[in-house]
């Protein structure tokens, strides 16, 4: 536990939240402010920065609820659709340092949560296939 971590203390009990679902390792509570309704987070109870440094298998539990409350999402929330986020460090938006995916249910395609793709790929005129082999090599 991290004792400055305020998702540390949301799953310590420590302070109040909205829980929809939690086991021994995971907890899945509502998002404060609501980007849709029901848009929820999920993340492991024990502390990691980000998705880059969790466990093989919690990440498999952590992933294995957010299917279950996307599928909630769809079912109960009567949602047409749903958005899986998770932002990665400060440059990717990441404001809480505590991993968590945001489930965000998607009712109307323009409503509640945007995110724009851009094609650089031309005024930059990459080499796709060498950048593909440049990643290929930095894989654990
Ligand atoms: P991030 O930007 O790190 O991916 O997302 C952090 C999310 O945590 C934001 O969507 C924000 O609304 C949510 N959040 C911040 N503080 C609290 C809190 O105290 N309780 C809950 N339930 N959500 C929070
Ligand atoms: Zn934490």
């Amino acid at each position: 536990m991290d004792k400055d971590c305020i998702f540390c203390k949301i799953a310590n009990k420590e302070i109040p939240s909205s829980i929809v679902y939690e086991d021994d390792d995971v907890i899945a509570i509502l998002d404060i402010s609501q980007a849709t309704i029901g848009h929820t987070l999920v993340m492991p109870k024990k502390h990691y920065d980000n998705f880059l440094c969790v466990p093989h298998e919690l990440m498999h539990k952590v992933m294995d609820v957010a299917q279950r409350i996307g599928m909630a999402e769809v079912s109960v929330l009567g949602a047409k659709g749903v958005n899986i986020l998770i932002n990665v460090n400060e440059a990717a938006g990441q404001t809480i340092k505590h991993f968590h995916v945001h489930i965000i249910p998607r009712y109307i395609a323009d409503k509640g949560f945007q995110i724009t793709l851009q094609d650089h790929s031309k005024e930059k005129d990459l080499n796709l296939p060498m950048l593909a082999q440049t990643l290929k090599k930095g894989l654990k």
